[in-house]
């Protein structure tokens, strides 16, 4: 059995000593699924062109490809997700096309499956603003333009922000822990909301 994380995760301070923690909420899920990012939640809203909704979810994060199920209950969610797991299992293989793609990301002519990473960047036919060569690494909401690794204009910015991620401390004092999550939340917003 695996665990399923749960979006209502949050810092909660002990009552009798005052100290604040990032409390995770897991639940047991219903399948045995491979080793992977397991998450789900109720009454998640999902942005649609077709209008909004609510529904609940589950989404698996694995062998490079992410795939979300959807129900009335988490249950439900959770036995779609699977089904849908299934199905790619029993894809005689898998034909990646784009569908207007541009990351290298892919859905499977067959299965349906989405894949990351499955698309060759001359396929996808974008190059480097600064040196032209074929890439997909970064595309920049702000200029429209595509950059290869070497040339990402926030690379310094986005290293700061993922070394932060990864030595995160749950238990750092409280203006430690203020400053720390400060300078997280703006190199966030720089690096993913200005871009
Ligand atoms: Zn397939
Ligand atoms: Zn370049």
């Amino acid at each position: 059995m695996s665990k399923m994380l749960l979006p209502d995760s949050s810092w909660q301070t002990d009552p009798e000593t005052g100290e604040k923690a990032y409390i995770r909420n897991f639940t047991d899920s219903k399948y045995d699924w491979p080793e992977g990012l397991l998450q789900g939640g109720e009454n998640g809203v999902v942005v649609s062109p077709k209008g909004n909704y609510k529904t609940s979810f589950v989404e698996i994060f694995v062998d490079n490809t992410f795939i979300r199920g959807e129900g009335e209950t988490l249950e439900e969610a959770e036995t779609d997700c699977w089904n849908k797991y299934q199905d790619r299992n029993l894809c005689p293989g898998h034909e990646w096309e784009p569908r207007g793609l541009k990351n290298g990301g892919g859905y499977c002519k067959n299965c349906n499956i989405f894949g990351m990473n499955v698309i060759s960047i001359e396929e996808v036919g974008e190059h480097c603003a600064v040196c032209g060569k074929a890439t997909f690494y970064h595309f920049s909401h702000k200029t429209n333009l595509y950059y290869c690794e070497e040339d990402y204009p926030l690379k310094v910015e986005q290293a700061r922000y993922f070394e932060l991620l990864k030595n995160r401390s749950w238990d750092l004092p409280a203006d430690e822990q203020e400053a720390f999550n400060k300078e997280l939340n703006e190199l966030y917003r720089i690096v993913f909301e200005l871009d």
